[in-house]
């Protein structure tokens, strides 16, 4: 029998819709001015399209503006450069989002790179990942899946200082930040990896579980001890003749077991997912408060 209390993602991402949709009223009220969005997609991928076009419409339902540019999947570097650039110049910009990934003729981190960084809400510029690592040093922008798995924690009021954390995956996007994430907040992290032995005994020493190595139901009971918090970022997609589409969606967690277990626990779907865009409309907010302040001040 289930144990676990849910940490219900989509209900924390619609408060934090709420909470931004009235920041966003009082920028506009206070400057005349509200944030804006650029969001810069190359080629055609089905996938890409999706969350671009659900990035929009989150955007526009909070009232930040939203700017697109689509770009053919031959279109050159020089030009995607260009088209970053004067987003870059572009006042009525605060937020600059290339979809990732890029076709391969173009160097992601070329592209990243010429991102401004006071406009980077991705939080992927090196120089923003390079002052999370730091201590003493503040990023503009922290990368979203990593910070909603945060916000959710935060949020289920669990403690993080002092406390043991084990992260499963060390991608640039998901792992890696959430590790440095966990230890700005004084947790002990250890981040497991392909190459990491006893991966499942690290674990059950851990107090509170950040699981993204996109394997489908890795994290199994016996990984999780009594009474940790799990977050589970996966999103994989398994065969299941019995669903409608012929699959269904799994975390990289096995909930039905896990959730006997630990205290707290993110369900997939519903759980990371929504909060990764609930982040990105808080960075895009963040940005354009402090670019509106800094105007004001001049
Ligand atoms: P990557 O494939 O980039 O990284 C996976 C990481 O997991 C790597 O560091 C890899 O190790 C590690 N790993 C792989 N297999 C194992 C294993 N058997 N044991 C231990 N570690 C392993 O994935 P992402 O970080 O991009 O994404 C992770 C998951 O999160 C995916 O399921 C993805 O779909 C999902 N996701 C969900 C988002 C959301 O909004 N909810 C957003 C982004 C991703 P190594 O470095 O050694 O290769």
């Amino acid at each position: 029998a289930m144990s676990a209390k849910l940490i219900d993602g989509k209900a924390i991402a619609e408060e934090i819709r709420r909470e931004l949709k009235a920041e966003v009223a009082e920028l506009q009220q206070k400057y005349g001015k509200a944030p804006g969005l650029a969001v810069v997609l190359v080629g055609e991928r089905k996938d890409s399209q999706t969350y671009v076009r659900n990035k929009k419409k989150a955007c526009e339902e909070v009232g930040i503006v939203s700017f697109g540019t689509d770009l053919p999947e031959d279109v050159s570097e020089e030009e995607l450069l260009k088209v970053v650039a004067d987003y870059n110049a572009d006042p009525a910009v605060h937020g600059i989002l290339v979809q990732l990934p890029l076709p391969k003729h173009i160097d992601e981190q070329r592209v990243l790179d010429a991102i401004s960084i006071e406009k980077d809400v991705d939080g992927f510029h090196p120089l923003n990942i390079g002052a999370l690592a730091m201590r003493g040093r503040d990023p503009l922008f922290v990368p979203c899946t990593p910070k909603g798995c945060l916000e959710l924690l935060k949020r289920s009021g669990v403690v993080m200082a002092g406390k043991r954390a084990a992260v499963v995956g060390r991608s640039n996007i998901v792992g890696m930040p959430a590790a440095l994430l966990l230890q700005r907040e004084d947790a002990t992290v250890t981040v497991i990896h392909s190459r990491t032995p006893d991966a499942q005994k690290i674990c059950a020493e851990a107090d509170i579980i950040i699981a993204a190595c996109g394997r489908a139901e890795m994290v199994a009971g016996d990984w999780v001890k009594e009474g940790a918090a799990v977050i589970d970022v996966g999103i994989n997609a398994v065969d299941d003749p019995s669903a409608k589409r012929g699959y269904r969606l799994v975390g990289d967690v096995n909930f039905a077991e896990a959730s006997e277990k630990a205290s707290q626990i993110t369900p997939v779907p519903g759980g990371v997912g929504p909060m990764t865009i609930a982040m990105l409309l808080r960075n895009c907010v963040d940005g354009a408060t402090r670019t509106f302040a800094a105007e004001a001040a001049q």
